[in-house]
This record gives C-alpha cells, sequence and structure tokens, in this order.
C-alpha cells in the first residue's frame, strides 16, 4: 500500500546552508540534532569516554567538551578519537587551544569571541586551520560575555545587541571565506532568547544552534527551554538543539529528544497518554503511569500506551492507543489496536500491559 504520510509539522524549516560537524548533518537538510555537554574533567580521559558513551546510548548527537587549560586540550586527541559521536571542543580565552582543538582532530570547535581579547586578529588563521582540517564552527555569543563594546550601546544583553555581536562575529570569518559555522544567541531568559534567534534568523542562511543558558534545575530548565525551543522550531528556526540543565547531562538529551518528538520533527517512540486523574477515578493513576512507563523504559518501537483511570474517557483513550488500559471496579480492560482483549485485576495491570507491548514490539521487528 501506500506509506504513510508523514507527521504533520507545524511549519516549514526555514532554509539555511548546511554544514558539518564530524559526521553530523547541521542545517535544514538535516535532521535537528540532540547536544549535550559533558560535566566531567576533560583531563580525566576515561570518565569523559564513560560520559559520552551514556550520552550516545541516551541518543546524543554531538557532544561538547570544555576545554579551559592546556591538560585539557592534550586530552582531547584521545577523546576526539574514541568517542561513538561528533566532539567539539568548547573554547572561551585562549585561542592557543582554538588551534589545539582543531589539530586534535575535534569534529567542531564552538568560539566565544566576546570572550577572546583581539578576537579580530586571529580570524584569519582560525579560519585557514579549520579549512585545513574540515572542522566546524560555532560562533556562540551569550549574554553573559557579551562584547564589551555591545554591552556599552545598549546598555545590557538585549536582543539586538546578541543578533549584532553574532552578525559581525559571522562577517569577520566570511571576509575570509569561511563559511562553515552555525550561530547561537544564548540567554537565560526564553523571551529575550526567542527574539534574539527569530531577528538572527532574519540575517541571514546560518544554520542555528538553540539554547536557553543557565536554565536552572531540572524542572525550571526543562520547562524554559521546552517553551524557548518551542516557539522557535514551531517557526521553523534550530537546526541543533542543547538543552542546558543543572541536572546529569543525559536528562538534557532526554529532554532535547522529547521536544522534537513532541513537535513531530523527530519519530516518536513510547508514547504515555495518561489522564491526569481526577475525583472519578478508580485506580491510582500515578503510580499506574510511573510503573507502566518505568516498565517500558528504552522501548525503541513507536508506541501509544494509554493509561485511563476510569471508564469515562478511557475506553476512548484507550481504543485510539496501540496499547492500553481503562481501570474501573478495582479490573482493569486492557485494550489492544482498539479491541478489549481481557479485563484483569488491577495488581495484575502493570505486568500485562508490559507483556502486551513486548509483544506488539516484537510483532514489529524491533523488541
Ligand atoms: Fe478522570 Fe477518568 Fe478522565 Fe482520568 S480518565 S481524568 S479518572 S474522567
Amino acid at each position: 500500500g501506500m506509506p504513510d504520510a508523514p507527521p504533520p509539522v507545524l511549519a516549514p524549516r526555514r532554509r539555511t546552508r548546511q554544514i558539518k560537524v564530524g559526521s553530523v548533518g547541521v542545517g535544514s537538510d538535516s535532521p535537528i540534532s540532540v547536544q549535550s555537554m559533558t560535566t566531567t574533567p576533560t583531563t580525566d580521559i576515561n570518565a569523559t569516554l564513560q560520559q559520552i558513551a551514556e550520552l550516545t546510548a541516551a541518543g546524543c548527537d554531538i557532544v561538547r567538551v570544555a576545554c579551559p587549560s592546556a591538560d585539557d586540550a592534550e586530552a582531547l586527541p584521545i577523546i576526539a578519537k574514541k568517542s561513538q559521536i561528533p566532539v567539539i571542543a568548547d573554547i572561551h580565552f585562549q585561542p592557543k587551544y582554538v588551534f589545539a582543538a582543531i589539530e586534535a582532530g575535534c569534529a567542531g570547535v564552538r568560539v566565544n569571541p566576546g570572550n577572546i581579547r583581539k578576537f579580530d586578529d586571529q580570524v584569519k588563521e582560525i579560519a585557514q586551520a579549520a579549512k585545513d582540517h574540515g572542522t566546524s564552527l560555532r560562533i556562540g555569543v551569550n549574554a553573559g560575555s557579551l562584547d564589551a563594546r555591545l554591552l556599552k550601546k545598549y546598555g545590557k544583553a538585549t536582543p539586538e545587541a546578541l543578533v549584532e555581536s553574532a552578525v559581525w562575529e559571522a562577517s569577520l570569518f566570511e571576509e575570509h571565506d569561511f563559511h562553515d559555522f552555525k550561530i547561537s544567541v544564548k540567554h537565560n531568559d526564553p523571551v529575550v532568547m526567542v527574539r534574539a534567534y527569530e531577528m538572527l534568523a532574519e540575517r541571514g542562511d546560518w544554520p542555528l544552534h538553540l539554547g536557553v543558558t543557565e536554565a536552572g534545575p531540572a524542572f525550571q530548565g526543562t520547562i524554559k527551554s521546552a517553551t524557548a525551543f518551542g516557539a522557535l522550531l514551531s517557526q521553523g528556526i534550530g537546526d541543533t538543539i542543547r538543552v542546558s540543565l543543572s541536572a546529569p547531562p543525559v536528562e538534557e538529551v532526554k529532554v532535547g529528544i522529547q521536544i522534537l518528538q513532541s513537535l513531530n520533527l523527530r519519530p516518536r517512540k513510547l508514547e504515555i497518554v495518561s489522564c491526569p486523574s481526577c475525583g472519578r477515578a478508580q485506580v491510582d493513576v500515578y503510580t499506574l503511569a510511573e510503573q507502566v512507563t518505568a516498565g517500558l523504559e528504552g522501548m525503541e518501537v513507536p508506541l501509544r500506551v494509554a493509561v485511563m483511570g476510569c471508564v469515562v474517557n478511557g475506553p476512548g483513550e484507550a481504543r485510539e492507543a496501540d496499547l492500553g488500559v481503562a481501570s474501573g471496579n478495582g479490573k482493569g480492560q486492557i485494550f489492544v489496536k482498539g479491541e478489549v482483549i481481557k479485563t484483569v485485576p488491577e495488581s495484575e495491570i502493570v505486568e500485562t500491559l508490559i507483556e502486551e507491548a513486548m509483544k506488539i514490539a516484537e510483532g514489529m521487528g524491533e523488541a
């Protein structure tokens, strides 16, 4: 038969030029990638590679490592070589580490011109070295380290100031015929950040790396990132994303992937459709939803599992899903593809759902 139409998205992707971060394309011809950053000291090569392996397993596409010292720079060649995903070195103050990272074989280097004194003098050499090694760059403008000149002009890190800084820095590279870079204009305030990216998107066809900087602990950071990225991605703006959380980086990756899946920008995998519960609930929906989520974690097939607290909306939602339960009277009606296949006692709901999910997954050949 006909292949399924791709799921709808809120806006066509903004057209950008295309760059490569190692094997990963970044730009409108490539799927939106998810990035994170290691928290281990880069000098601790084993710990850093271990964390990169965990990030890779969680679905991270590109990883960034900090490089604040000569010892960190020395660790880069092994990390770049052994990492399963492209490595970007994050450089702030020292141009010499930009060269070291390029020579170390890093797929990309993040430069923050606001934090490199006399940056303009170095651009030509950086561009040449990056060209010679096939390294791409990110011009990472950050509210916290805005060029002093622009801070004076605008009084603070306004969207206009962030964009002016980014466009100026981009022009420095473009003057040397270097185009393999993406840009970020991060701010901790989602409103300022969204406005800055919207303005930047109008100014050129650079691929954009989205980030709300210092977004906060997991709960606040997740919401700030999801709202800000959602506002931009729903206009087609954004080619690679990094969620910043004061939490383990694997959590950042999970949040990033979930944001993309929610907007149909990445195929959905396991999706739990659970009701919020209400006075009609005849079962502890929170616990049930948590147990089902935990039991199905890591499932790689697109599966909608409905967990409903009563028979009001329960059967309807459960029928729409691939699999579901509607509870009532100490029992659970188990639905598969719209049919009640059995009714089990409440104590067996979780195991039955997990069993049935496994069967469906096996049927899809991807269990
Ligand atoms: Fe309430 Fe039932 Fe709806 Fe859950 S499914 S929110 S228990 S009415």
